[in-house]
């Protein structure tokens, strides 16, 4: 399981991010401090995105074998069996 503030945090950021696109729509004089923070708060999502990965993962019943994709583990694919499984 991903470690749930991790997660909490990275939803926020996206939502700062947007929250920000939409104040800047309406005020363009803090355009460029909408680019520096989308590009400050993308950094950060980045990083929570490989801790996140790190701490989650999805082992295969059937061969074994251990993913860190997050899509893989969301969904409970085996990329080598080419399967999702039920929970
Ligand atoms: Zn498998």
């Amino acid at each position: 399981m991903a470690l749930s503030h991790d997660v909490a945090l990275r939803n926020s950021m996206q939502e700062w991010i947007q929250a920000w696109r939409n104040y800047a729509a309406l005020h363009p004089e803090y355009k460029n401090d909408l680019h520096w923070r989308e590009q400050k708060y993308s950094q950060i999502i980045a990083m929570l995105d490989a801790r996140i990965s790190l701490v989650d993962s999805f082992t295969c019943s059937k061969c074994g074998i251990t993913s860190h994709n997050p899509n893989d583990i969301r969904e409970r694919y085996c990329g080598r069996c080419h399967e999702f499984q039920a929970l």
